[in-house]
């Protein structure tokens, strides 16, 4: 978010046609809840063309890239390595420490897909767990994410948006940013 250094999500091992929502909302929830940048390693161009849509109507900023292979930015990245893994140690408990190390540094969060290789959990220096229970990476990248910022996320203001949600008690309204 402004003001922090920077926070990247990486989804690993994207599977073309299976895993397209998965990565799709990978990408949105790392966008709404604070995040700076999403890499899909894999070939993901589907899910990279709806969160660069999404971002072009609702604001940014926001990066979204596509690699090959997720080992290169894990291993040369310049900063803490998050893995987000039911067998990590629970979030509660190392979340202070991250939080603080990322106030004077750069964090990628990494998210799997089907199993993750073991040098994942080697590379990485925390191992975090969202309950030692299994579920899903968008769960637990929304936990994270938001245990990470305490809560700050959900005031993020956006930037060059074409149109923004007006809050209301019911129904959908949504206006152009040239309205007001
Ligand atoms: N069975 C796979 C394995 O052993 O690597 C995990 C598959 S799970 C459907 C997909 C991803 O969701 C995981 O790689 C992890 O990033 C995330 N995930 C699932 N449960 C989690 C938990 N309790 N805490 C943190 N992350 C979790």
């Amino acid at each position: 978010m402004r003001g922090d250094p920077e926070l990247t999500v990486l989804r690993l091992g994207h599977r073309p046609g299976r895993d397209e929502r998965m990565s799709t909302h990978v990408g949105l929830t790392a966008r709404a809840l604070g995040a700076d940048r999403v890499v899909f390693a894999g070939k993901a161009e589907g899910p990279k063309e709806t969160v660069t849509d999404i971002t072009d109507r609702f604001g940014g900023p926001f990066d979204v890239e596509v690699s090959d292979s997720y080992r290169p930015l894990m291993e040369e990245f310049d900063g803490r390595v998050v893995h987000l893994t039911m067998y990590g140690l629970p979030v509660q408990e190392v979340e202070e420490e991250i939080r603080s190390t990322h106030r004077s540094g750069p964090l990628l969060v990494v998210v799997g897909a089907e199993k993750v290789p073991f040098d994942v959990y080697e590379a990485a220096d925390h191992n975090v767990a969202v309950t030692n229970q299994p579920h899903s990476e968008v769960a637990s990248l929304a936990v994270f994410l938001d245990r990470l910022h305490e809560g700050r996320e959900l005031d993020r203001e956006w930037v060059d948006a074409d149109r923004r949600v007006i809050p209301e008690e019911r129904g959908k309204r949504v206006e152009g940013t040239d309205e007001r």
